[in-house]
């Protein structure tokens, strides 16, 4: 059976060029490169290449950027990082970011949910986009306080833009790099400590760097014109997805629609239907799609981001989220639909 994929946010197929990047790195360049012989420095050279030419596409100081393996990684060395200055002042925490940014925020003992910004606020945390339903969140605008973008979602779909920020984190596998590779930016001057400590990425993260993996993202990172062109050719064929799922019954609805969004994803709310179950059902029939829920040791739990708008657990239970890759096609769209409207419809 020939199957779709259209799960995109969870992660993307890597780009040939990354994958040949990262091929051809790790049986050429395997040299570690903190070693001070040749070999090491010409692994070094590739290294410092490529946070370079990273660095000039997101607009920022090469020295300012960390590498490491994840976003997740990127969030808890950032978070954990600031806890000692910062973890027991006024912040302000989006309360529907990703839980690899609220779980090294659990020893902070005063946070707020934004929009509501406590007297004092030392430190605002909002993702650049929802990973769940899409919604673009502008940066809340706090005189003094350290400003946190996560742009894990954002990075590679929309253009992504930092001077309204302090700090930032990046995934490589949601973009069109290979896996096991992730960034944190940080502006100098933050009251940030080590937390992985060693001599590598000047001794903000310690661990050999994994140079195939960053120059496979350096590769993906040559590409982010075009694939943000591609996505917003997705926004037509997700408004009739969307159009047309909201004919079927006067019980459903998209989450965010009327807000900026990713142009590939939708999260749909399909009251009276079990997200859980038209996943499933879609998944016999040949496509990948998600639910607004996460799976915690074999129990799923509705998703916080879609109660963080509002919406009760049984209506967080009824969402399914549509994530497409650049390049889906209406073909592909409407046989979706087609599959769809059978799970949902019968
Ligand atoms: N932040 C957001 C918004 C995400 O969507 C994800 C992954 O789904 C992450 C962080 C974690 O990224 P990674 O898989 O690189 O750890």
């Amino acid at each position: 059976m020939r199957r779709h994929y259209f799960d995109a946010n969870a992660t993307v197929p890597p780009l040939p060029s990354a994958v040949e990047a990262a091929r051809r790195a790790s049986l050429d360049l395997w040299a570690n490169p903190t070693s001070t012989h040749r070999e090491g420095q010409a692994a070094r050279h590739r290294l410092e290449e490529a946070r370079r030419s990273i660095a000039a596409a997101l607009a920022v100081p090469p020295a300012q950027l960390v590498f490491c393996s994840s976003a997740t990684e990127a969030l808890h060395l950032l978070i954990r990082g600031l806890q000692p200055a910062l973890g027991s002042t006024p912040a302000a925490v989006f309360p529907g970011e990703h839980s690899a940014c609220l779980n090294p925020l659990k020893d902070w003992t005063a946070v707020s949910w934004l929009p509501e910004v406590p007297d004092g606020c030392a430190t605002v945390i909002q993702m650049a986009a929802n990973n769940e339903t899409g919604i673009r969140y502008a940066m809340p605008q706090v005189p003094d306080g350290i400003r946190i973008r996560d742009c894990a979602q954002a990075w590679g779909k929309v253009p992504v833009d930092l001077t309204d920020c302090d700090a930032a984190v990046f995934s490589a596998h949601k973009m069109g790099g290979v896996r096991g590779v992730g960034l944190l930016w940080m502006r100098p001057g933050l009251p940030w400590l080590p937390v992985m400590e060693g001599p590598q990425e000047r001794r903000r993260r310690g661990g050999t760097e994994d140079l195939p993996a960053i120059l496979g993202l350096a590769e993906a990172v040559k590409l982010l014109p075009e694939r943000c062109e591609a996505h917003a050719a997705l926004a037509t064929l997700r408004d009739a997805l969307e159009t047309e799922v909201l004919r079927w019954s006067p019980e459903f609805e998209v989450l965010g629609k009327d807000q900026p969004r990713l142009p590939n994803t939708s999260a749909l709310l399909l009251r009276g239907h079990s997200g859980e179950a038209v996943q499933m059902a879609l998944d016999l029939a040949g496509f990948a799609v998600s639910t607004g829920s996460a799976c915690h040791s074999g129990s799923v739990k509705p998703s916080h981001a879609v109660m963080a708008l509002g919406y009760s657990e049984a209506e967080a239970r009824s969402v399914v989220r549509i994530s497409m890759l650049p390049g889906t096609t209406e073909g592909e769209v409407s046989e979706l639909l087609k599959a769809l409207k059978k799970v949902v419809l019968r």
